[in-house]
């Protein structure tokens, strides 16, 4: 199960374990037919069962039922992905409450939900990966973003917390946390960025996006996606509790 998977990281994801022989749950807030695109993308991605499950990760009990949805649709859930995360640019004084609960809602909380109910199947069986989409976020601060700072320290910290939980139990919690990668929500803060730096939309995207990347390149979905897969893999079974970067040198400074 892949909450957000309807586009960018999310969606790379759903599509490198269809590919692999996973069964897939695609979760959006949009309809059925809105996610239409993002379902055949998938799907064309091998013959598995691929199937869609409306639920805004903002409403802590979709979040929750998700996952029994899930649980109920496939038998069991082997591999959570807890993707799904939305953005906010602007100064502190001026950040809508309403934005601040509402990326909470969708990145930190959506996450505490989709987990405990996910947990006592995968400890039932021995065996389950729960995989958080952090960010360089939840590693290092950037000015203007105050509600996605704190919630992805929030994510690296319930990734740390559950993994400890869940040590002896065959499962292992690990957070992603990746530097910039071209996808909408990155496309979508070009203007919010430019706006509050007052600077061209341009000038956003190589003084403020990739100044911080050494690489000064984007990452690609589908290096996330690879890294998740391999995450799953039996070589992975001691990498738990861990943040790991993938940021092109983002926090090694
Ligand atoms: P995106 O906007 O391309 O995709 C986000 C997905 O989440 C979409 O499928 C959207 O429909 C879904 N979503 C949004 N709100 C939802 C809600 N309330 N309920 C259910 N689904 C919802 O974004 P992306 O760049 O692919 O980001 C995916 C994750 O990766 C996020 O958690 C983001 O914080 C993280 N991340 C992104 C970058 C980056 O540079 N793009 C960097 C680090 C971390």
């Amino acid at each position: 199960m892949v909450t957000g998977s309807t586009s960018g990281i999310g969606l790379s994801i759903a599509r490198r374990f269809a590919s692999s022989g996973y069964d897939v749950a695609v979760n959006s807030f949009e309809s059925e037919s809105e996610a239409g695109g993002a379902m055949a993308e998938i799907g064309e991605a091998a013959a598995v069962c691929v199937r869609y499950f409306a639920a805004d990760l903002a409403d802590a009990a979709q979040s929750a039922n998700l996952v029994d949805a899930v649980i109920g649709a496939f038998g069991r859930l082997d591999v959570l992905v807890n993707n799904a995360g939305i953005q906010k640019v602007a100064p502190i004084e001026a950040f809508p409450p309403a934005d601040w609960d509402r990326i909470v809602a969708v990145s930190l909380d959506s996450a505490f939900h989709t987990i405990r109910r996910a947990v006592p199947d995968m400890a039932a069986r021995g065996w389950g990966r729960i995989i958080n989409i952090a960010s360089a976020h939840g590693l290092r601060a950037s000015p203007f973003k105050s509600a996605y700072v704190a919630t992805k320290h929030g994510v690296v910290g319930l990734t740390k917390t559950v993994a400890l939980e869940t040590a002896e139990k065959g499962i292992t919690v690990n957070a992603i946390c990746p530097g910039y990668v071209w996808t909408s929500l990155v496309a979508k803060q070009v203007a919010d960025q430019a706006r509050v730096h007052g600077i061209s939309e341009d000038e956003v995207i190589r003084e403020v996006m990739l100044a911080p990347q050494p690489t000064r390149q984007f990452v690609q979905p589908e290096e996330i996606a690879e890294l998740a897969a391999y995450l799953c893999t039996d070589h992975a079974r001691s990498i738990t509790g861990s943040a790991i970067s993938i940021d092109g040198g983002w926090t090694a400074k």
